[in-house]
């Protein structure tokens, strides 16, 4: 077995979505970074950049331009303008609306596969990041001034050591499983269906949020593609309904689907590629052990259904590396205890937000389908309940750290204009 001598600043174990820009926050501070990634980028393996696309709240984009990633990304993303929340054959309606929050879109949907190109190029750019590609960890011992893991690739068996180590090896952690954190598991009984359509009438930069009988539905407008508009599909459904769903040939699925979401962008076209994702709300039990922190899908993995899941865990990383950029020790136990209780009211915030809505829409008991229909109307008619839903799906909802703040943990010769 090869040993690297040197002691790294962070070990990051995953180098997906959160991993990958962890990574990228910390370079330039004068830290020593290794990235360990099992999966190549482009294999068809890689479950981080696959053919799923993202919703970024509004703060994600203040977040990703404090880190200089949002330059590369913004001509590559589509910005949602309007928000329409709906119930399948309710009457109450609501949409929340960029003009209304002052500002030039309330999130942006963005392809996995284009933030894993963008991340990757910055990863293998900067001098300060070792990438480890692909590289699966395979043992872990946590002292009291280091973390030493053992790294197993094609070629060969490799020790690091850190003085902190980073698990975001998503939501069945290896490291998690290693050290015997266990996590909390709620199976909500649903799976998502994604897939990628073709509308016949323009998105106009709306996203769809309707709930149906069967489980949320969303619409989230694309970029074009051979100058054609493109809307990304996420379609929660129970278990057993999922697996008939993705056995349907294309002309049925799209008429499934067409009955689903109805006829605002007129008759859907040309699908894309299917995917199934069981879905559970799953948490760690331990966010900090020793030397080691867990963050993204390791701690924390909801339900999609209001597309908050990477943008609560960009919070986590602008926080993270605000606080190591600055840190002595980055392993230092006042650090990471710092860090996790920070970050627990927005993540409770989040689950709660996530749950009921998951809970309070997939029901089919009719009180509480007037109830919502009600609700959705109140909320339109409301300036101020509309306000406040509007800045929780912009990510503005909690305490941002500074990063998210707009202020850099950077040096300022590297910050963006
Ligand atoms: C259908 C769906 C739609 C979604 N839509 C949205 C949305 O619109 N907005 C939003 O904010 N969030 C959304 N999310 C959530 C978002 O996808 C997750 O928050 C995000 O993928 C978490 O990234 P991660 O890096 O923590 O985990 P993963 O994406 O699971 O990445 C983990 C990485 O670790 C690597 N790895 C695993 N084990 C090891 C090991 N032993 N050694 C080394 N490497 C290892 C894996 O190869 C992988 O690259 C959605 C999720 C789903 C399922």
């Amino acid at each position: 077995m090869s040993v690297r001598e040197h002691i790294y600043d962070v070990l990051i174990v995953g180098g997906g979505l959160v991993g990958a820009t962890l990574a990228c926050a910390l370079r330039g501070n004068g830290l020593r970074i290794a990235v360990i990634e099992a999966n190549p980028l482009h294999a068809a393996s890689q479950p981080s950049f696959d053919d799923r696309t993202v919703a970024l709240s509004y703060g994600s984009r203040q977040i990703l331009a404090r880190l200089g990633l949002w330059s590369a990304l913004a001509v590559r993303v589509e910005p949602i303008k309007t928000i329409h929340i709906s119930d399948r054959g309710q009457f109450g309606v609501t949409r929340l609306r960029h003009d209304e929050e002052g500002v030039e879109a309330l999130g942006y949907v963005a392809e996995n596969r284009v933030l894993g190109e963008i991340l990757y190029a910055e990863l293998e750019s900067a001098a300060d990041i070792e990438l480890f590609c692909p590289a699966e960890v395979v043992a872990l011992e946590s002292h009291q001034n280091q973390v030493e893991v053992q790294l197993q690739s094609a070629e060969q068996r490799l020790a690091l050591s850190g003085r902190l180590l980073v698990a975001a090896d998503g939501v069945s952690s290896r490291v998690r499983q290693m050290l015997q954190i266990a996590a909390s598991r709620q199976d909500y009984g649903q799976c998502a269906v994604i897939t990628n359509v073709r509308p016949e009438y323009n998105h106009n930069n709306t996203a769809y949020e309707r709930f149906t009988d069967t489980g949320p539905l969303a619409f989230l407008p694309m970029t074009r593609s051979a100058g054609r508009q493109r809307c990304s599909v996420v379609w929660s459904v129970p278990t057993e309904q999922a697996a008939s769903l993705m056995q349907l040939d294309d002309a049925a699925f799209l008429g499934a689907l067409q009955q689903g979401f109805g006829y605002r962008l007129g008759c859907l076209q040309q699908l894309g590629k299917r995917q199934l994702y069981p879905l559970a709300l799953v948490e760690t039990t331990q966010l900090v052990r020793g030397r080691i922190v867990v963050v993204g899908n390791a701690a924390h993995s909801i339900h999609p259904v209001a597309g908050q899941g990477f943008n609560l865990a960009l919070r986590d990383v602008a926080l993270l590396a605000e606080l190591l950029s600055e840190a002595a020790d980055t392993g230092a136990a006042a650090l990471l205890e710092t860090y996790a209780g920070a970050r627990q009211q927005d993540t409770q915030r989040v689950y709660r937000f996530t749950d009921t809505l998951v809970k309070v829409f997939s029901s089919h008991v009719s009180a509480l389908a007037h109830a919502r229909a009600a609700g959705l109307l109140a909320v339109d008619l409301l300036p101020p309940l509309k306000h406040a839903l509007a800045r929780q799906s912009m990510g503005l909802g909690g305490n941002l750290s500074h990063l998210g703040r707009q202020q850099s943990c950077q040096p300022a010769s590297r910050r963006q204009p």
